[in-house]
């Protein structure tokens, strides 16, 4: 809370809170106020947890404290409110801590405290798994029927049917039959345990991993032990590590920067062996989990069942399950994408986030969390150290090594003897073209393939784009053919459809252009799709795999994929940056990156950064287990910064270069942005809105010295049938920004159109 600016006011005094109530068969979806009997009022703080007198309720409930308020903050009558019964003992403390770390992301991310809690607590997987749940009466026989006519008298027959059928059944009665058969929703359920009529036991379907997600069983060894002697760099890294670690007074935040095979892998594994002797837990988040079956398996053949598991194709009650894991103290590593940062563990001694330079970690939904400032929080919050770690860091990472705010641990050799970097070669693209090579494949990338096809090895094509043809457009008058509900062209995909990639809608090839009537129309630029066919076509001898968005989502479609293509089922991959990322293929020798440039023409401040990152993790899949091997970059643009630097594998000349180009446009790291991003289905709505928005905020700037651009359209302007319209708002201090963000919030919820748009708040 920000104040009110009089200095000399009377302080205020906070004698209540709201507090969430933890009832078991339910969600927390209700925030109550409470009021602080004196004896309390020193012993009560954000998460802290209370028990209290809750609806009709005979025995005291647990519920956690999520904010002070004062009595003028009240919108309740005083004389109702009750007291907190007592605190509760700390049993429970992992919950507080998530509570407190909801808190601040509330804060940090403005969104509601429903929503943080929602995003922090696992009770969210719980209500949507499907849990098996049986129910049974409470109260006693012989009140059945007092019972029953006062729920008569209120009108409440589904109530009078449920109970009136646990009378019947004494052994309970389970959930879906209530649902399906006596037409009792769930809520209904929730609201009469809570009036003490009947209570719900819940069991969770099964707690075990499906063997096919991963290729192996929860915590099965592949029998692989095979343990490494880390090499002196490793050991240096963990060594500083383990000494911080033991003294324990404050833990810092590292960047541990090792090039790609460096075996960032094994230090991550010592560490956690550290962590796990003082009886601390430890979270490991990686990027995309289903595609790095190879990593987890190296931590299952250390840890065994002591890890719980999460990727993004487990269902939620999987997901649910692996964070009881936790909670019940089976499991004390958690590996997985982002949301494993809310295991809730009580003693958390160490967080990795492996590829931090990664844009998974940044949550696409509200709010729009980034991984690696919540970890930060989190870290903070348990004392715990916070290890990022990458090959290519990000510009805002580096620049915090730079300025002595985090610790760097530096691995820069590969960690295979004799395994060295792979030899880079850029071929111009432009140059092809003027010999009078039409193919994709330039002679140089073409004539090195079928040589190390012919040596049985391995070759990765990396291709940035997914699908067959990137458009298609009328030649006559040039029209690419669109989206209906997005401002987007439709990809062409190789079933003979057009395929929206942001809401799904397609469309069959129209044999005639819809804007001119022309029948000359055809698609341009290749996809992953095409590249595959006319691949096939060249190297006849060859196996070829694709893995990109579309193949992957075929169920255990990238595991199987990765799977053949590690045990040599298959002679070359094709890809989408889903190649890239951290697979471990010992017998591939050539990377070809097909074309470098597209992802320089993508929107976006840190467009150069993501190339670099995207080449330069591209180019260290080769040479992985000693052989030579070689990375062909194709190009139309060998001379821009973020290509050549790739090519020479050297993060310290680029991050010099961009970011002087950063501070030259004033981008982040340099400034902090908010983008605020307004949406509705009605263009006026968001076009008055948005502008009257810009105009409170330049006001109000002025104070500040804030720097306000827009209103503009997003990159792409509709989506979905919503039109969205962005202001940004710059400035050095982010404290500064949050502070006007939350005056501009009072402006906004002034406007008529404020229940009708949409607003989306951004920090960069
Ligand atoms: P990174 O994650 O840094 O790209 P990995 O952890 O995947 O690298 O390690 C690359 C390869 O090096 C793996 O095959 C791993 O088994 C091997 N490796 C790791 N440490 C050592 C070591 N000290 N000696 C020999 N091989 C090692
Ligand atoms: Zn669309
Ligand atoms: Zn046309």
């Amino acid at each position: 809370c920000l104040g009110t600016g009089e200095t000399d006011a009377e302080p205020v005094e906070y004698k209540y809170v709201q507090l969430v109530v933890d009832i078991t068969s339910h969600a927390i979806d209700k925030v109550f106020t409470y009021a602080i009997p004196d004896e309390l009022i020193d012993k009560i703080y954000v998460g802290c947890p209370v028990k209290v007198v809750f609806g009709g309720m005979k025995s005291l409930r647990s519920a956690y404290v999520i904010d002070f308020i004062s009595e003028a903050e009240l919108d309740i009558d005083k004389n109702r409110i009750k007291y907190i019964d007592s605190v509760a003992a700390d049993e429970l403390s992992a919950r507080t801590k998530l509570i407190s770390l909801a808190c601040w992301m509330k804060e940090h991310y403005g969104t509601t405290m429903y929503k943080a809690l929602m995003t922090v607590l696992p009770v969210k997987n719980k209500i949507k798994a499907k849990t098996f749940r049986k129910v049974f009466l409470k109260i006693d026989k012989d009140n059945i029927k007092d019972c029953v006519k006062e729920l008569e008298s209120k009108k409440k027959t589904a109530w009078i049917r449920l109970i009136k059928a646990l009378a019947e059944n004494e052994n309970g009665l389970e959930g879906g039959f209530i649902r399906n058969h006596l037409k009792i929703n769930l809520y209904t359920l929730i609201r009469m345990e809570v009036e003490g009529l009947i209570y719900i036991l819940e069991e969770e379907r099964s707690l075990s991993l499906n063997k096919t997600l991963y290729g192996f069983e929860e915590g099965e060894s592949d029998g692989s032990k095979i343990i490494h002697e880390l090499n002196i760099q490793q050991k240096a890294a963990v060594e500083v590590f383990n000494n911080d670690f033991i003294k324990n007074d404050f833990l810092p935040e590292y960047l541990l920067y090792g090039i790609t095979g460096s075996g960032k892998t094994e230090v991550y594994i010592e560490m956690i062996k550290t962590v796990l002797s003082k009886k601390r837990q430890a979270i490991v988040l990686i990027p995309e989990i289903s595609l790095t079956y190879q990593t987890v398996r190296r931590f299952v053949n250390v840890f065994g069942k002591r890890i719980a598991i999460m990727n993004s194709s487990m269902s939620a009650s999987q997901r649910y399950g692996q964070f009881m894991l936790a909670e019940k103290k089976q499991a004390d590593i958690i590996i997985g994408p982002r949301s494993a940062l809310f295991a809730p563990f009580d003693n958390i001694g160490l967080i990795i986030i492996d590829e931090e330079h990664d844009c998974a970690y940044k949550n696409e939904t509200v709010p729009r969390y980034d991984a690696r400032e919540v970890a930060a929080k989190l870290a903070k919050i348990h004392n715990a150290a916070l290890v990022l770690a990458s090959a290519t860091p990000s510009v805002e990472t580096y620049k915090k090594v730079l300025e002595n705010k985090i610790k760097c641990l530096k691995l820069t050799q590969k960690a295979v003897p004799g395994a060295s970097l792979s030899k880079t070669h850029i071929v111009d693209l432009r140059e092809e073209l003027k010999a009078g090579n039409k193919s994709i494949f330039s002679k140089k990338l073409k004539y090195m393939i079928e040589e190390k096809l012919s040596m049985d090895e391995q070759v990765m094509l990396f291709m940035n784009r997914r699908g067959y043809s990137n458009f298609v457009s009328c030649r006559s008058c040039g029209e690419a053919i669109k989206c209906k509900h997005c401002d987007v062209s439709l990809t062409l995909h190789k079933d003979g459809r057009l395929r929206c990639h942001y809401c799904g809608y397609s469309l069959a090839v129209p044999d005639k252009c819809p804007a001119c009537g022309s029948g000359y129309i055809a698609g341009f630029g290749i996809g992953t799709q095409q590249l595959e066919t006319i691949t096939k076509k060249m190297f006849p001898q060859a196996c070829v795999l694709r893995l990109d968005t579309d193949t992957a989502s075929k169920k255990h479609g990238a595991v199987s994929i990765i799977k053949d293509f590690s045990e040599h089922k298959a002679d070359i991959l094709i890809g989408t940056q889903m190649i890239v990322k951290g697979h471990d293929f010992s017998n591939v020798s050539l990377v070809g990156i097909m074309a470098a440039d597209t992802s320089l023409y993508v929107g976006g401040y840190n467009s150069a950064e993501k190339t670099f990152q995207l080449l330069t993790q591209a180019a260290g899949r080769a040479g992985r287990a000693g052989q030579a091997a070689d990375v062909v970059i194709q190009t139309y643009r060998p001379e821009h910064y973020a290509v050549m630097c790739a090519a020479e594998q050297d993060f310290e000349r680029f991050y010099k270069e961009e970011t002087a180009f950063r501070k030259i446009t004033a981008y982040p790291p340099m400034i902090h942005i908010l983008s605020i991003q307004f949406s509705s289905r009605n263009e006026k709505y968001v076009d008055e809105f948005s502008k009257y928005y810009a105009e409170c905020a330049k006001k109000e700037a002025l104070k500040y010295g804030a720097y306000i651009i827009g209103p503009a359209p997003a990159r792409i302007y509709k989506v979905h049938d919503f039109y969205r319209k962005l202001v940004y708002i710059k400035h050095i201090d982010y404290d500064i920004l949050l502070r006007l963000k939350q005056q501009l919030q009072v402006y906004a919820d002034k406007h008529t159109y404020a229940v009708n748009v949409g607003i989306l708040y951004d920090f960069e």
